[in-house]
């Protein structure tokens, strides 16, 4: 039993290749899976795609007009292939317009141009690049007129070819110079190049075929994030001109200064002062980490300058493939401080300290004999 193809495309049996693709690109707006998840949406999508590809090649139509089902060999139940499947449907309308656009070289220029990418940037805090988020941002942007779902003309008229150029998009015009003949072509002033004109344009969008629109998306920045990372959110951009497929929208992140931690890169980095006495008996430090308070020991007699690190206590490491590679460490540099106040007991205490361990006079380390340190050491008469 031959399938009714032009049946499921709703379109006459002498359609034109033209009309055929208005037809499908229609039923595309409505079903195509990026639009429609409804699982029948889906199922007619699959037909309507069958019935496009079938239509749209004049061999396969040719055995449809003769009573016959190019894809039904054996009228089995299997069907078409899906052309399109796993594409996008940004990827059709490349598909579709790209061959308009570019068949001859010269000649009018498409209506249907692709739509422009927008960037929106987006102040995080060091926790918000440590997470992740999600956010719902408004957008000023241009979307498909659903009107004439980006024909631009107004329901039942259609483009017309330009007079003034003859639909060639340009016009041309002879000079005579002693060189002879010179032709120069400038685009029709008419049609802007289009060859065509919209008569009767879309009331909504004047024949723009697409509209400006406020809408909320959901932008989603992954964990890992720093500042001027810029995250894409492939077809979420404006819709060209003529309905044309829509840009990308990148978000570009903007990271709020931190003031504890320093970034660098995945790793983080942050000064801890620490009073001598804890430097000399050692201590736990309670240490905030982006996973919550720590206790950090401090062995005794730790030295100025010690840098401490905590493996896997920084940042996702963010590839630009989008895949999380372990964390980053984090970094505490010890600065012991030495009191620069002291009220007398405090003093007495410390001399007390200092004669038990022998050190009323500093004994400075030598720098090998006849060095800096002996000389500074006998200039104090020892
Ligand atoms: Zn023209
Ligand atoms: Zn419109």
């Amino acid at each position: 039993m031959a399938r009714d193809y032009y049946g499921t495309l709703g379109v006459a049996k002498d359609a034109t290749p033209e009309q055929l693709k208005r037809a499908y690109r229609k039923l595309a707006r409505e079903l195509h899976p990026d639009v429609n998840p409804d699982a029948e949406a889906q199922s007619r999508f699959r037909e309507v795609t069958a019935a496009y590809e079938v239509l749209s090649d004049p061999k396969k139509r040719q055995v449809v007009d003769l009573g016959g089902d190019p894809l039904g060999s054996g009228g089995g139940g299997g069907g078409g292939r899906d052309p399109f499947a796993g594409f996008g449907l940004g990827d059709i309308m490349d598909a579709f317009f790209g061959a308009t656009g570019g068949g001859s070289g010269r000649g009018p220029r498409s209506r249907v141009q692709a739509g422009s990418d927008a960037l929106i940037r987006l102040t995080l805090t060091l926790e918000e690049c440590f997470t992740g988020v999600s956010r719902e941002l408004t957008v000023d942007t241009a979307i498909l007129c659903e009107l004439c779902v980006g024909e631009g003309t107004r329901e039942g008229s259609s483009p017309q070819v330009c007079d003034t150029c003859g639909g060639r998009g340009e016009i041309q015009s002879v000079q005579r110079s002693f060189l002879g003949q010179v032709v120069t072509a400038r685009p029709c002033p008419v049609c802007h190049g289009l060859g065509e004109v919209i008569p009767d344009p879309c009331p909504k969008c004047t024949g723009e075929g697409r509209v400006r629109s406020r809408r909320t998306i959901t932008v989603k920045v992954p964990a890992g994030v720093a500042d001027g990372v810029r995250v894409r959110h492939a077809g979420q951009g404006e819709v060209g001109p003529g309905g044309g497929p829509a840009g990308d929208l990148y978000v570009e992140v903007e990271e709020l200064a931190h003031d504890v931690f320093e970034r660098d890169g995945a790793d983080l980095h942050c000064t801890v002062h620490l009073p001598m006495t804890s430097a000399a008996l050692g201590a736990v430090l309670p240490l905030e980490t982006l996973d919550g308070t720590e206790d950090l020991p401090i062995e005794a007699g730790i030295q100025p300058d010690t840098e401490l690190v905590l493996n896997g206590r920084g940042l996702p490491r963010l590839r630009s493939s989008g895949r999380i590679d372990g964390r980053g460490d984090l970094h505490i540099h010890l600065d012991v401080e030495i009191p620069t106040k002291l009220d007398e007991r405090q003093i007495e205490l410390l001399r007390e300290l200092a004669t038990l361990r022998g050190e009323e006079q500093p004994a400075l380390a030598t720098n090998g004999r006849g060095g800096l340190f002996s000389r500074l050491r006998s200039r104090h008469g020892r």
